[in-house]
């Protein structure tokens, strides 16, 4: 039997990305992987197909994590295919819309940010750790895993992304508070912290990136890469960190580091 065989992950905004990229590591690692998505079935259903080629079983689910109902679908699927729940990864996202500036944004697009990168991953998270915690208290997993992608957007400002900057500052406070009440569970909580990696998402953004990686804005000068931070998730969902909790990688090339 490969290792993990049995144990189950969902990877919200798996489809593309990050998330993507985090699906097959999993799978590569033998996990079964619900593979989330929000509009594209064909790109989910591509990294299902990949998964299956591999060690690992997956299983694609159509939620918008902004959508309460959905969001229970999502997990009573998860439970319905492969009966357990070990690690749900945070990650679907998205960017400002319209990207205005914070003396002109509106409310609209502050609605749409935050229900979907804050109040949903929060709502997500406090569903699948209570299945965790039943899990965990009748025998039937070991342990349990949240792990929360936010962005060095969480604390380094974008004077044009006022709404998405403030929901992924809010995601480092949720990390603390469900590690601080988890822990006693058995569950442990992270926080990872992109830098700017190559995606749809920043596709728009390619050649700024470029000029300002080129010119050192962060020590190790290149775009990240999904799989950078899908390493990450490898490694924690390795249980390489048994006696962390709460706390951030930072994947972002050295970013965080402030200097003179
Ligand atoms: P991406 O390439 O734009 O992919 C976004 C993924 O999220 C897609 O799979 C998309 O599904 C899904 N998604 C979007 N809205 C959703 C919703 N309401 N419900 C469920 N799924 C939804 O983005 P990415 O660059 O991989 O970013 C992934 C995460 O990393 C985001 O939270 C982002 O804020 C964060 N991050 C990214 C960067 C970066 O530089 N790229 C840096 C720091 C942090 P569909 O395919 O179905 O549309």
């Amino acid at each position: 039997m490969k290792p993990n065989e049995q144990r189950v992950a969902v990877v919200t905004g798996g489809s593309r990305g990050i998330g993507r990229a985090i699906c097959l590591e999993l799978g590569r690692l033998g996990w079964s992987v619900v593979v989330n998505y929000a509009t594209r079935p064909d790109a989910a259903q591509q990294v299902v197909a990949a998964i299956e080629s591999m060690p690992g079983q997956a299983l694609a689910v159509r939620c918008d994590v902004s959508q309460p109902a959905d969001r229970d679908g999502l997990i009573d699927q998860t439970l319905e295919r492969f009966g357990r729940l070990d690690m749900l990864v945070s990650n679907a996202g998205i960017t400002s819309p319209g990207r205005k500036d914070i003396l002109e944004a509106g409310p609209d697009g502050w609605e749409t940010v935050f229900s979907t990168n804050l109040k949903g991953p929060f709502f997500l998270c406090q569903r699948a750790a209570n299945e965790m915690v039943r899990q965990i208290r009748a025998a039937s997993i070991p342990a349990g895993k949240l792990i929360i992608v936010s962005s060095i957007s969480a604390y380094a400002v974008s004077v044009n992304r006022a709404d998405y900057c403030i929901a992924k500052a809010g995601l480092s406070m949720m990390t603390k508070l469900f590690a601080q009440r988890l822990a006693d569970e058995g569950i442990q909580v992270f926080e990872l912290c992109p830098g700017v990696i190559a995606s749809d998402m920043t596709a728009a953004v390619t050649e700024k990136y470029d000029r300002l990686i080129a010119e050192g804005l962060w020590p190790i000068r290149r775009w990240g890469q999904p799989e950078d931070v899908a390493k990450a998730v490898a490694a924690i969902a390795a249980d390489s960190f048994p006696f962390s909790t709460g706390c951030r990688f930072d994947i972002d090339g050295g970013f965080h580091i402030r200097s003179l």
